[in-house]
């Protein structure tokens, strides 16, 4: 069993304790090894009372001088105190609700105590500092990490069952880097890294594992899209005769922009590109600011197939997008006289028979729909080309299964994230790339406010105003941390901010009817949420990012996103993108009462600038290169990869020369199908396989 053992096999997990791991995603205990610490508390750091520090948690080694003393207040409130002293000075300690103390700090102990100390007048003073007794024989740790938690779980517990796992089973932790290219960067081994990342033995050590985990991450990342890429390379497609879009522009409701014209030039020419009868497949990603018209150039792609006597597909990665795109298309091409088709997870079997058996008679031209699109039983009369609509949000490897169905058809990939050239050219390797930096004429801008807490009612008004106007609000709260205090014996809460900010936004504000949305809702729930906003039958939609990335309610005029500091650059934009899509003035208003760092400075951005590829390349500066794909990657979806290391990337550099190294990796081994990197295969298609489970 080793590493795949269940946890219940390590001591002090039973059932109750492994239904709480459970809640973290951790079934085994190779799952507890790869839950990493969040951050490390530095309790190495040890002072004495005199030169206590307010500010900041030091270690503190003192002795316990007096009884402690515990006074229970109010239910189940209550305060347990006593003194302790150095050689330096006597400190008060008291500890609130933390009553199991009682029975663990016991007079003449002596104790390390880590927290802040405060000076008084006569004495000094901490506030349920951390406590660990001091015991001959068994050296403290310095470097003490601090887990990710959720209800039912307390650091210590997952802490000791992670020195459980360590102890019994670090020897089945195995390596999957080659040794030479561990090697060539310098890299220790795996189990060193787990190891340490876990029970630092010092910081440089620490040190070392991050850097190769972060290695491993980014790593397995550039292949795992490497990989896709070359699975989306057909031998060949069928070559379009005609590259003629005269009558597809015809029936626009506007004129293209000139970016949209040239992204449509560059993927009729890799369409016609040659003369035979099959050609070169087109493999081509078509980068755009938000609104800045990617359905359309889709729609002219497809045109190019349909006109040319293929079919096209568009697949889009939720029901709610894939069916406003239906909506859009279907208009424009029935005019066309072609035949278009919706097929999605809750196509009833009845209909979707129908669509399968008119599909692959070549009497459906054009068939949208979600992931339900590359199951099985889908098959295509003459499959041109194939279109996928923000792609970031499908697992990797659902690309490369796409791209089975399309043998023989040309693929073009629409990604929503302004990604500056650089660095998508170090991401995707040799990419074909087509950016819509241009956006359509007549556009409003999207005023934009930062405002603090002091704001709240004019802000109610505010809402109230737009509402009674007939307008639509979202408003967007940043996902509960799975723990936002380290507090040890503190349980993670797991609430969503959504829900208790829409309890308290509907008592605020009564008249209005408020939707929630976060990431907890089941996927028939969440779409039910939004049909109901897209619909206008609730005015304020308040949900976490799950918000969809794509999605076009034009009547909303309202972008509110609370705790702003916390979003990335590229994130608030796209969130500040789903407003201003109507005819009506609408409004961003940053929420945001933090002052320090350069938070301030990086909301005034968003005030300023409303080109989503300077904005990318600020965030990309300020956040470091791994960070910046981590968030586009990962944090907007529930889903998604998870990237834990890849923002303690340095500069675009260390990105570059990871990359490299998947680079010349895959020059020697395409297919990584030689016996020294058939680990690292088997890794790569463990990361398809999360990032492809988790799409709805
Ligand atoms: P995105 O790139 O964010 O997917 P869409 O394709 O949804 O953007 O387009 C946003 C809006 O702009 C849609 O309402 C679309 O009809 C409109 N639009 C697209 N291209 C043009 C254009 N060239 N001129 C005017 N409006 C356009
Ligand atoms: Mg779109």
């Amino acid at each position: 069993m080793g590493i795949d053992s269940p946890i219940t096999s390590l001591s002090g997990i039973g059932e109750v304790r492994a239904r709480a791991f459970a809640r973290l995603g951790i079934y085994t205990v190779g799952d507890l090894l790869s839950h990493y610490p969040r951050s490390y508390q530095d309790r190495g750091n040890t002072k004495a009372l005199c030169d206590g520090d307010p500010e900041r948690d030091c270690s503190y080694i003192l002795t316990v001088i007096t009884e402690p003393q515990l006074r229970r207040i109010r239910g189940n409130m209550s305060i347990l105190k006593f003194r302790a002293s150095d050689n330096t000075g006597i400190c008060e300690i008291t500890y609130f609700n933390q009553p199991y103390y009682k029975n663990q700090i016991r007079h003449g102990a002596k104790i390390r105590f880590f927290g802040r100390v405060i000076k008084t007048k006569d004495i000094y003073k901490m506030n349920n500092p951390k406590p660990e007794a001091i015991v001959p024989g068994k050296d403290l740790q310095n470097i003490v990490p601090v887990y990710p938690l959720c209800e039912g779980l307390t650091g210590r517990i997952v802490s000791d069952a992670v020195t459980a796992a360590l102890s019994s089973h670090l020897p089945d932790v195995t390596e999957y880097l080659p040794e030479d290219i561990r090697r060539d960067n310098g890299l220790p081994t795996l189990q060193f890294s787990v190891r340490e990342i876990h029970r630092p033995s010092d910081s440089q050590s620490l040190e070392k594992a991050i850097k190769r985990l972060r290695f491993d991450e980014m790593f397995t990342f550039g292949l795992a899209m490497r990989l896709a890429r070359k699975g989306m390379v057909r031998a060949s497609a069928p070559r379009m005769i005609s590259g003629d879009m005269s009558r597809f522009l015809s029936v626009l409701p506007f004129s293209l922009t000139g970016a949209q014209s040239r992204a449509l030039g560059d993927i009729a020419h890799d369409m016609t590109e040659g003369d035979g009868v099959m050609t070169q497949p087109m493999s081509r990603i078509v980068s755009g600011d938000v609104g800045s018209g990617k359905t359309a150039v889709a729609a002219g792609a497809a045109f190019i197939a349909l006109n040319n006597g293929y079919q096209a597909a568009l697949m889009a990665p939720t029901e709610i997008l894939a069916t406003q795109h239906m909506t859009e298309l279907s208009e424009l091409f029935d005019k066309l006289g072609y035949r278009t088709a919706l097929l999605t997870g809750s196509t009833s079997r009845s209909e979707r028979r129908k669509i399968l058996s008119a599909l692959e008679a070549g009497e459906i031209h054009l068939i949208v729909g979600t992931h339900a699109l590359i199951g099985d039983g889908v098959v295509f009369k003459r499959p041109g080309l194939f279109i996928t609509d923000e792609q970031h949000r499908f697992g990797v490897m659902q690309r490369a299964a796409l791209s089975e169905k399309a043998d023989d058809a040309h693929i073009l990939v629409m990604s929503a994230t302004p990604i500056p050239r650089t660095l998508a050219l170090a991401m995707y390797g040799d990419l074909d790339l087509s950016v819509l930096d241009e956006l359509p004429p007549g556009r409003q801008r999207v005023d934009t406010f930062v405002v603090d807490e002091s704001y709240r009612a004019r802000l109610d008004a505010f809402i109230s105003k737009q509402m009674s106007e007939g307008h639509q609000c979202y408003i967007v709260c940043p996902a509960v941390e799975d723990n936002s205090d380290e507090d040890d014996e503190d349980t993670g809460d797991h609430l969503s901010a959504a829900t208790e900010y829409s309890e308290a936004l509907g008592k605020r504000l009564p008249q209005l009817r408020v939707g929630c949305m976060h990431g907890r809702l089941p996927s028939v729930e969440k779409d039910a949420v939004m049909s109901s906003f897209i619909s206008g039958k609730t005015h304020v939609l308040v949900s976490t990012t799950v918000i969809e990335v794509g999605v076009n309610v034009p009547n909303a005029t309202l972008m509110i996103i609370e705790n702003a500091e916390r979003f990335g650059l590229s994130q608030l934009h796209q969130l500040r993108g789903r407003v201003g899509r109507g005819s009506a003035k609408s409004y961003c208003v940053l929420v945001s009462s933090k002052e320090g760092g350069n938070s301030r400075a990086r909301l005034d951005t968003m005030r300023t600038t409303y080109d989503g590829y300077k904005i990318a390349e600020k965030d990309l500066e300020l956040r470091g290169p791994g960070d910046f794909f981590a968030t586009q990657y990962s944090a907007r979806q529930s889903g998604g990869l998870k990237f834990r290391f890849a923002s303690s990337i340095a500069d675009e550099g260390e990105l570059k020369d990871i990359l490299s190294a998947a680079d010349k990796l895959l020059e020697r081994d395409p297919e990584l199908s030689l016996e020294e990197n058939i680990p690292l295969s088997g890794k790569i298609k463990q990361l398809a396989d999360s990032a492809h489970g988790t799409v709805n």
